[in-house]
């Protein structure tokens, strides 16, 4: 059976990838969205070439623009002071307002369901004290045992300071052993068995060290069924996969946005709120941002909250933190989220068979096989000593290859469909292939 070759890579099936270097080549003059990387800043290596940067997932590069946009808004502090705050080129009372269609796309949310503000261990503690409300005999919050760091400590010291048991009423699900992924079906059974005592299921859209995606939707309704709550951690989802949080019905959900969404270090996180909360909203902590702009300087003594998710704001937020952020997601507009991910998906493909014909024994991909069940992410786990993985990954760096490592012996590889090039996933492989 024969098939027409594809005229770009958007067209792209796992039968058509070929594990060359003139095959990437021919990828990047067929990408429709090669043009994009030229809008942004890429790192150079000791070479003077662009490095082939795969730790988007880390801290996302810079878009051009961002150095403009964050200029305006200190030209516009050193010109006006505090007449900025309304007579600046973007006001900074409404400037959160310029981010909300750009991240309800991405969440696929409506507008008034998406803020950005606050940093994300810090929304994810907002976010608990609002959905996390133990009752009675419905008491227990269900997490995923290898959760980043950040995420298990705000929820354990969270359940402690509410004075709750840690050992009682934290359940965790973890990947079966000798298995590296969670199963959805170890995820729904532990749900249903908790059934009644649970409050809230709090997960990861994709997961940061495998970079396996779980199915929101249906984790979601399971979690319902049971009367719990769902909220999700999207820090390497958004902007990695497409989302739709309103149709699943997540209950809430929040973000950073220096990892995929390229909005510098330390910039300002996002957070969803479903619209079902919006009228009758769950206890929150409140702080004067969280008020009706049309009367928020009147100082009055009374809270009275603003649109949607606006009201979970507490502060005026950092302008020169957001700024970079409108810079990116225009750039996300533009470029679409249905063609990025037909992009990684090529990518990742793209590496993970290359890898494989180069003989680069040893090398076991945790990432799941399915192109559903992955972003663009691949993690992989140079069997055999430690120190022999250390140093295959040290040896990337000299040859302008970027990856991030996880102890023992994984390899975080994260191409941005945005920035990266098969070029630079080429020379990923060529790296990892030549020193194995
Ligand atoms: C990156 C990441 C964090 C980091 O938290 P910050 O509050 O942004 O420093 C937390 N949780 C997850 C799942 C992450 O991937």
């Amino acid at each position: 059976m024969t098939r027409t070759a594809p005229s770009s890579i958007l067209g792209l099936t796992a039968a058509d990838l070929k594990p060359t270097a003139e095959f990437a080549a021919w990828c990047d003059a067929h990408d429709p969205l090669a043009s994009f990387r030229d809008e942004f800043e890429i790192p150079r290596g000791a070479d003077g070439r662009p490095v082939s940067y795969m730790v988007g997932n880390s801290l996302g590069l810079m878009a051009k623009t961002s150095r403009r946009l964050v200029t305006e808004e200190l030209d516009d502090w050193a010109t006006l002071g505090a007449e900025g705050h309304v007579h600046g080129r973007r006001p900074w009372v409404w400037y959160h307002e310029h981010f909300r269609s750009g991240l309800a796309s991405l969440a696929g949310a409506k507008e008034s369901e998406v803020v950005a503000m606050n940093t994300l261990t810090a929304n994810l503690h907002f976010l608990l004290m609002s959905f996390y409300r133990p009752a009675g005999a419905r008491r227990r919050i269900l997490v995923e045992r290898g959760a980043f760091p950040s995420d298990r400590f705000a929820v354990r010291s969270f359940v402690r300071a509410i004075g709750g048991e840690e050992a009682i009423d934290v359940v965790e699900v973890a990947p079966r052993e000798g298995e590296e992924c969670l199963r959805h079906a170890d995820i729904e059974a532990t749900i249903a068995r908790e059934g009644d005592s649970l409050a809230l299921v709090l997960l990861s859209g994709v997961q940061y060290y495998t970079g396996q995606v779980l199915d929101i939707a249906n984790i979601t309704r399971a979690a319902h069924a049971v009367g719990a709550r769902c909220g999700w951690d999207l820090a390497h989802a958004m902007g990695n996969v497409e989302l739709r949080l309103h149709d699943w019905g997540a209950d809430f959900a929040c973000w950073c946005s220096y990892k995929y969404l390229n909005g510098g270090p330390g910039a300002v996180a996002g957070a969803f709120i479903h619209e079902r909360h919006h009228g009758t909203p769950p206890p929150r902590l409140e702080g004067w941002w969280g008020t009706n702009p049309s009367n928020r300087f009147e100082m009055g003594p009374r809270f009275e909250p603003g649109p949607g998710a606006d009201a979970w704001q507490v502060s005026n937020p950092p302008i020169l933190s957001l700024a970079p952020l409108r810079a990116s997601l225009d750039l996300f507009q533009k470029a679409g989220m249905e063609s990025l991910v037909c992009k990684a998906r090529a990518m990742t493909g793209f590496i993970e068979m290359a890898l494989r014909d180069r003989g680069a024994n040893g090398v076991r991909i945790l990432t799941p096989p399915a192109t559903s069940e992955r972003g663009c992410q691949l993690s992989i786990s140079l069997e055999g000593p430690p120190e022999r993985a250390r140093r295959v990954f040290e040896s990337l760096k000299p040859r302008g290859v970027y990856c991030d490592f996880r102890h023992p012996r994984v390899i975080r590889a994260a191409p941005a469909p945005l920035y990266t090039s098969f070029g630079d996933c080429w020379r990923l492989v060529d790296a990892i292939a030549s020193v194995l």
